[in-house]
């Protein structure tokens, strides 16, 4: 092993060891081949060309994003039948975050396909309220959730979602957040949702600059006022965008495996626009996205970054404190949780880049 490679190797080991924090992963974008498989064998469900795990697998090395998209909603959304099954899901979020040492998420959940397939709304976030509170209870893990309104259906039926939020409150349940098909659902669609979910004090997120130029960017800040910019990686096309995210310190939830495999504004990796932020002065946190689906952990995406030299491990830890800095957490346990890990961090040889 050369220098180098035995340097990230020690970087890598470091990294995991240390406490994390992840903003921008969905949850059934942690779905894993065991737990479709389970699913598939549970409810008896018969695929064409699935007869065995090993079939399965295959179906999960997706190339593109059509493939992907075949694969989430052909085999993954429609191989969940009945409330309980999320509970699966809950088990693969609490091992991904185990596995990355991960200890506080804030995770999307969509409801709508489940709606439509006559899921109960109480029962689901009933769920995911009890699980996070497991996941606690054994792990010290906090998980927070955010409802993806979603733009695929429309206005009508994001605000049906934020009321089924609002008429169901839970300690676990923070927020909305506007993901789907960014181009079939401008921003300035969703503008009274977003309105009465600030004034009933939910936090708001959106998708925004992944799949669709600046513009999407910007309206998403002015019209929806979200509190953090989910991928925006399109801002690199508009400077004095780049100038007011930076001024308005508004945290960018950049996936960077997720864009790759997008591939809209992102080729290769060399070519992504989060160096390009870091060194604009942005506020930049990491994150995966759908770990599972792309084959790719938290701690992963931190090591592309390294390995394939742009960044260094101060700059590295430098993303990984705004990450935690993003996060929508007690303003104080926010602090003592931070003072621990940059603790861990001054006994290291590594410091965080300025
Ligand atoms: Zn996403």
């Amino acid at each position: 092993m050369n220098k180098s490679k035995t340097e990230n190797a020690q970087f890598r080991e470091f990294l995991l060891n240390l406490p994390k924090t992840e903003i921008h992963l969905h949850l059934e974008g942690l779905a894993t081949v065991d737990t479709i498989w389970s699913l598939i064998q549970v409810n008896k469900l018969n695929y064409p060309d699935i007869n065995s795990k090993e079939d399965l697998k295959k179906e999960f090395l997706v190339n593109s994003l059509n493939e992907f998209i075949s694969l989430f909603i052909n085999i993954i959304q429609n191989s969940f039948i009945k409330e309980d099954d999320i509970k699966y899901l809950i088990k693969d979020a609490k091992e991904y975050l185990v596995r990355n040492n991960i200890f506080h998420a804030e995770i999307f959940f969509a409801p709508t396909k489940f709606l439509q397939n006559g899921f109960d709304f109480q029962k689901m976030v009933t769920i995911l309220d009890e699980g996070a509170k497991e996941i606690f209870k054994t792990e010290k893990r906090t998980v927070k959730f955010f409802i993806d309104v979603s733009r695929s259906f429309g206005p009508e039926n994001a605000m049906n979602n934020l009321d089924l939020v609002l008429n169901n409150p839970k300690e676990s349940i923070i927020g909305i957040g506007l993901g789907g098909a960014e181009i079939q659902g401008p921003a300035r669609d969703y503008i009274q949702v977003f309105k009465k979910a600030k004034e009933n004090n939910l936090h708001v997120v959106a998708h925004a600059g992944e799949d669709v130029d600046a513009y999407s960017i910007w309206d998403s800040v002015r019209l929806l006022n979200i509190e953090r910019v989910g991928h925006g990686i399109s801002a690199i096309q508009d400077p004095e965008l780049m100038d007011y995210l930076k001024d308005k310190n508004i945290p960018m939830e950049v996936c960077p495996t997720s864009n790759l495999f997008t591939q809209h504004f992102v080729k290769v990796i060399e070519k992504h626009p989060i160096k390009a932020f870091l060194d604009h002065g942005m506020n930049v946190t990491l994150n995966t996205d759908d770990p599972t689906l792309f084959g790719s952990e938290l701690i992963n995406e931190y090591m592309i970054l390294l390995e394939n030299g742009i960044f260094t491990p101060g700059e590295l830890l430098k993303l990984l404190k705004n990450t935690h800095f993003a996060c929508i957490m007690d303003e104080q346990q926010k602090k003592a949780t931070w003072k621990q890990i940059e603790a861990i961090i001054q006994k290291s040889q590594w410091s965080i880049a300025e």
